[in-house]
């Protein structure tokens, strides 16, 4: 039955979680914009005000940042007149701003700017941590004008009234928060909370995105479930007894609050004394007593039927209490009043426990966890100094989550401390976004900041293009004698080469009706090749053709050949390239300024091997255009994203200066990896940037590339987790040697923690494989900077690419242009977004 329940108040609290069913829910599970607990770096003085039945409790805490190790606490308790809780509102609130006059005044405080935390036992619509509206009144208040107003809000004029302006509102929390709170230590949070008192609420850590409710989608959320109401809808109704039924009938909201009468302090005397009245009229009870006490309300305390469930003291107790009710019971009776009380807090126990392990196994699914072990937070009279009621919670939730391991920890110094932890929290928590904003600030580009990058490559492009200009551009615009696009109807059989990217491949190629066919190798060139003699490389190029001829009996066939080569060249015709530099960490000697077409037939000659036709060789950006045009006529630019970037488009061969001739247009390899080498986008690099760049085989080279491809974005995350560190805003300062290590913080790390939705627990698994040992709040910020770069690095590509569309269009006098953009390279085919 109590998987039963359990299984209920699961299904409870997903309606409350959920935007859709919230409003039909018992269980509101009401978000509070807490969203961290503390991690003991919190310092600074602060006030916390907290309205209980009776009274208020002010407090001054003073926090060191030693962990919470000894925090200096005054406080005084300001007993509250009685008309005050059924009065107007704004005496209500006056009168608790004068209590705060009355302590800042008695202790002579520093007129300083003071963060107060303001403790408001009630349910309350959180929309921000210091903006909650009150849903409804309870235990006993009813101020006019309060319902529907902002509470803090309230608080602060009254306090402003008091001329008390420099104490300001920070956080507004209910009880159930602030024992979560004061259960946390330094290194040991407390993530869920249970009170049981005269009412019962609870609340827990919850994943900030299935927080509906709140807008916030990132981390975690205290939620408080305001479980009392579990089971109004009637979910319970199997498990009420007749002595429930009369309990809820008399009390003062019959129907309301199903599972708090169950088990909260107020209504366990009541369960008892219904209990009794009815075995009493079925005379297995109180044989010649006159039972007539037991139809008075209250007659049996919550305190005497904790302390008749004693064993060993038990049965004494009973008879002390039965007989001041002036009834005369047996030893007998005595022990069944015992085994009456002790069934009736077991129960309210096993119920709890039933909630509790909805709550556990809640947060391990919802962390995708195998096991999940938390601290829990109890502030209950039924559990400070009554063992059995702690037992019973203990073990229970054990059984009915056994996957979950949870740790009760009696709360002991009340809510008071609690709040002025989540007060502390928020401010430090605002102090960190605001450190954190600083340091990412220059990485997050305004319209007007793209707007200009675009301009700037215009510029540049323009000056590249011009004969006499080129040498003075960043971007080379090299003309790649490529004068047009495929219209899907080429057919044929070609051999391929592609050197460059990451691998080396030979490909065979077959355009035909049916589609395209290909077949291809990926040759491994060992670097001491690639960084060896010219001659080695290209004789190695021949021998991997040749086995790749060998191996699809092409050695009797002349295939026109195709070579993508991806490194900057000069072309002087569609199969004659000079190359202008290395890249990409090749460095074979005897190369640059030669035409590789010609290196390549040397080579041929020397291994003889005579059926080398090679008809064009291209870049990889002309590849990718191509490739994409003969699926889509109006592909006319190619981008790369991949270790490096780079683009090309087609462009009138009027605006070519370096090629004669004015007829048609002509495909650009922009080289635009370089844009900025000339010191345009300098005001764009962050100190960030310039560390990457200075750690490069090719430092102050590349500068664009250097913001946007897969080589740098993880060395640019890396360094700016270090400065996060080092003003101990992650990890809590703790150094981390590992990210010391150039090329740890991988590209692909990126992709894998920016997936939307992914649980932070597999953010954490990747940090961990790092030898990162992060928070849930570590990870959350890691995913931040990790998202910061790559949107930094997208839209400098857009900015670029807006540069060429717009060249096109005006080329074309149209007033609108519509292109396709061929795309290639793996950051941009893996990163999620
Ligand atoms: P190339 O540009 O050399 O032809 P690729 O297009 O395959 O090669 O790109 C390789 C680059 O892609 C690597 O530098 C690496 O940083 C990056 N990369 C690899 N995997 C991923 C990934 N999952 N997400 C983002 N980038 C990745």
């Amino acid at each position: 039955m109590l998987q039963v329940v359990k299984g209920r108040m699961l299904q409870a609290m997903h309606k409350g979680l959920s935007r859709q069913t919230h409003a039909q829910a018992n269980v509101r599970m009401l978000p509070t914009y807490i969203c961290s607990t503390p991690d003991g770096t919190e310092k600074g003085d602060l006030l916390v005000v907290e309205l209980c039945q009776s009274h208020v409790r002010t407090m001054w805490v003073t926090l060191l940042g030693d962990g919470n190790q000894s925090p200096q606490v005054m406080y005084k308790i300001f007993s509250m007149p009685g008309d005050i809780m059924q009065g107007k509102g704004e005496a209500l609130f006056d009168f608790i701003a004068q209590c705060v006059r009355q302590f800042l005044a008695g202790i002579s405080s520093p007129q300083h700017h003071l963060p107060l935390g303001f403790v408001f036992p009630f349910s309350c619509r959180h929309t921000r941590l210091d903006k909650a509206e009150l849903i409804s009144w309870s235990k006993g208040f009813s101020c006019s004008d309060v319902e529907g107003k902002d509470i803090v809000q309230l608080l602060q004029s009254a306090i402003n009234k008091q001329e008390l302006y420099h104490v300001d509102v920070v956080a507004l929390m209910n009880d159930t928060v602030g024992t979560m709170m004061t259960c946390s230590m330094a290194g040991k949070p407390c993530e869920v909370a249970l009170v049981v008192g005269t009412g019962t609420n609870s609340c827990f850590m919850a994943m900030a995105q299935q927080v509906e409710m709140a807008e916030e989608t990132s981390g975690q959320m205290c939620v408080s479930t305001e479980w009392g109401c579990f089971g109004d809808d009637g979910t319970l109704s199997d498990i009420l007894t007749p002595y429930d039924q009369c309990v809820d009938e008399e009390s003062s909201n019959p129907g309301e609050k199903r599972f708090e009468k169950l088990v909260s302090s107020l209504y366990l005397g009541e369960i008892v004394r219904h209990v009794l009245t009815a075995l009493a009229a079925e005379k297995a009870l109180f044989i010649g007593s006159n039972v007539a006490v037991l139809r008075t309300k209250d007659v049996l305390k919550i305190q005497q039927v904790l302390e008749i469930i004693d064993n060993e003291e038990g049965t004494a107790e009973a008879r002390r209490a039965l007989e001041a009710l002036g009834l005369r019971p047996s030893e007998r009776d005595c022990c069944r009043v015992q085994q009456i009380c002790q069934a009736v807090v077991s129960r309210a126990a096993t119920l709890c426990a039933a909630g509790l392990a909805a709550i556990l196994s809640h947060m391990c699914q919802s962390q995708e966890l195998k096991q999940l072990v938390v601290n829990v937070g109890v502030d209950s009279e039924l559990y400070r100094g009554h063992t059995r009621f702690g037992e019973i919670l203990q073990s229970v939730t054990g059984l009915l989550a056994p996957e979950c391991m949870a740790t009760l920890l009696p709360s002991i110094d009340g809510t008071g401390w609690g709040a002025a932890m989540v007060t502390a929290v928020a401010l430090r928590l605002a102090a960190q976004r605001h450190e954190v904003d600083q340091v990412l600030a220059p990485l997050r580009l305004s319209r007007a900041d793209l707007q200009r990058v675009q301009a700037l490559m215009r510029q540049e492009m323009e000056l590249g293009l011009g004969w006499e200009s080129n040498a003075n551009a960043s971007v080379r615009m090299l003309p790649t004698y490529v004068c047009g696009t495929p219209n899907g109807t080429e057919r044929g059989e070609f051999l391929v080469l592609d050197l460059g990217g990451t691998n080396f491949r030979v490909l065979l190629v077959r355009l035909a009706e049916d589609g395209i066919h290909m077949a291809s190798k990926i040759y491994i060139i060992p670097t001491t090749i690639t960084q060896g003699s010219g001659e080695e490389l290209f004789d190695h190029i021949i021998e991997c053709i040749m086995d790749f001829q060998l191996k699809h009996n092409l050695t009797e066939q002349v295939l026109p050949l195709g070579f993508t080569f991806s490194f900057p060249c000069q072309q002087l015709g569609l199969d004659k390239a000079v190359l202008l530099s290395w890249t990409k960490g090749f460095s074979a000697s005897g190369c640059a300024g030669q035409d590789v077409v010609q290196l390549l037939q040397e080579a041929a000659q020397r291994k003889q091997h005579l059926g080398l036709k090679v008809v064009a060789v291209v870049n990889d950006t002309v590849g990718t255009m191509m490739s994409c045009g003969y699926d889509d006529p109006k592909c006319e630019i190619g981008l790369i994203v991949g270790t490096g970037t780079n683009a090309c488009y087609m462009e009138k061969m009027q605006n070519v200066g370096a090629v004669e001739g004015d007829q048609g247009r002509m495909c650009i390899n922009m080289e635009w990896g370089a844009f900025g080498d000339n010191g345009c986008l300098d005001d764009i690099f962050t100190d960030f940037d310039r560390l990457v760049d200075e750690k490069t085989i090719n430092a102050g080279k590349q500068r664009f590339e250097k913001l946007i491809s897969g080589m740098y974005l993880g060395e640019i995350v890396r360094h700016i987790l270090l400065a996060l560190v080092e003003k101990r805003l992650l990890f809590r300062g703790k150094p981390c040697p590992k990210l010391q290590i150039k090329g740890i913080f991988q590209t692909k790390f990126l992709s894998a923690i920016e997936i939307n939705g992914l649980a932070l627990r597999q953010v954490r698994a990747i940090l961990q494989d790092l030898e990162l040992q992060a928070s849930l709040e570590d990870s959350v910020l890691v995913r931040e900077v990790c998202q910061t770069v790559s949107v930094r690095a997208a839209q400098l590509c857009a900015a670029g690419l807006a540069a060429v569309v717009e060249k096109m269009r005006e080329n074309r006098g149209l007033a609108q242009l519509a292109v396709t953009v061929g795309v290639d390279g793996t950051l941009y085919k893996m990163h999620p977004w």
